[in-house]
């Protein structure tokens, strides 16, 4: 008889795992406390290589560059195609400079990863992973017209250098093949998957409220459903947490709390790349990401004070729990904008 595997939570772990799992045929059963299947930020950004953060390592990168290679090889028509532009403020203590070893180590990499299986070409020619730009060409590139379907980084940069304030930014500007990640297709197109797999059950608003492990099994409740299971994946996000402490699984880990705000800009041209501006995290000057939206809207979005609006965004484990608890006003934030 096929094992029987419950996943708690359908965000984007949760239904990946129910995909893989339901086509190696096990008896999968999804539980999700809300009504729809991804309900995080519709817009986002494909971390291949991690060039967004600055203080992880260099392994820690190599792993998203792998990681979302593998991602964009399940959901390919999800992939937003279009690069990421990488400022440094102009008051930053460090120069763009020291992004350079690890953008060449990052394609080396793919470089290779290209090279003994050429399906994982996703990010296009591994030579351009990344590419400068000088403060001169990014001015030259302020006087051109918008393409209208950009095909290079140089068309992708036009509105980047048409909107930025030239004295703001260090250069040179970095330009790298992080392309974005459409959730809203991700999350219909696995919907449609999993409902057609008859091995596979999707129960949206059921929350998991007790789980409790036997010597080979586990007992899940959900509202008025109980069962039992083989397996249990645990894939509630930042609330993982609290199924942990459920079952007395001791873990230690740390939850900031990020804002995201999006507003219709009208008088946008309607290719946009990402654009990140790349400060030093956890100061006030740190990581701003603006990321294009379809049809004008532009999704600004970051963990600085002055993007949360909030102080003690970020918080840890402690002895007793594996839970890192956010405060009442940030849970009621996310649960209700
Ligand atoms: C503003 C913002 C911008 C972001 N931008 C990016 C980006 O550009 N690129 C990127 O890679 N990542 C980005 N992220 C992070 C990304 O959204 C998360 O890493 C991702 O959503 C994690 O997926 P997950 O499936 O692990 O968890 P989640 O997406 O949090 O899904 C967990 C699910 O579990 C459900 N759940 C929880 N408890 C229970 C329970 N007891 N019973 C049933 N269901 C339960 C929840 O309702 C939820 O649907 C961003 C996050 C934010 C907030």
């Amino acid at each position: 008889m096929s094992k029987k595997v419950a996943i708690i939570g359908g965000g984007v772990s949760g239904i990946t795992s129910a995909l893989i799992l339901g086509k190696l045929g096990l008896d999968v059963t999804l539980f999700e406390r809300k009504k729809t299947l991804i309900s995080g930020p519709p817009f986002c950004h494909l971390h291949a290589g991690g060039n967004l953060y600055r203080e992880i390592s260099d392994e820690q990168c190599i792993t998203l560059l792998e990681q979302s290679i593998d991602f964009a090889k399940l959901y390919p028509q999800s992939i937003d195609k279009r690069p990421t532009v990488i400022a440094l403020p102009s008051d930053d203590p460090q120069e763009p400079q020291m992004l350079f070893r690890r953008l060449e180590l990052l394609r080396a990499m793919y470089k290779e990863m290209v090279r003994k299986q050429p399906d994982c070409a996703i990010l296009g020619e591994s030579d351009n992973y990344f590419e400068l730009f000088s403060k001169e060409q990014i001015i030259e590139l302020s006087k051109e017209p918008e393409a209208r379907h950009p095909k290079n980084n140089r068309e992708w940069l036009i509105p980047f250098a048409k909107n930025v304030d030239i004295k703001s930014i260090k250069f040179p500007v970095i330009v790298v093949q992080e392309y974005g990640i459409n959730l809203f297709s991700v999350g219909a197109s696995a919907g449609l998957a999993l409902e057609s797999m008859p091995n596979v059950r999707v129960y949206r608003e059921y929350e998991v409220t007790n789980v409790q492990r036997d010597k080979n099994s586990f007992t899940l409740e959900a509202s008025s459903y109980r069962g039992e299971f083989d397996y249990l994946i645990n894939s509630c996000g930042f609330q993982t947490g609290v199924i942990d402490d459920m079952l007395g699984v001791k873990e230690k880990r740390m939850v900031e709390f990020k804002a995201a705000f999006t507003s219709l800009w009208s008088q946008r041209s309607p290719y946009w790349p990402e654009i990140i501006f790349h400060g030093e995290r956890g100061t006030p000057r740190g990581m701003g990401q603006f990321t294009p939206y379809c049809g004008g809207f532009v999704q600004l979005h970051a963990m600085t004070q002055d993007i949360t609006l909030c102080k003690e965004c970020l918080v840890k484990t402690t002895q007793q729990s594996s839970y890192p608890k956010l405060g009442t006003h940030l849970l009621k934030t996310i649960e209700s904008g």
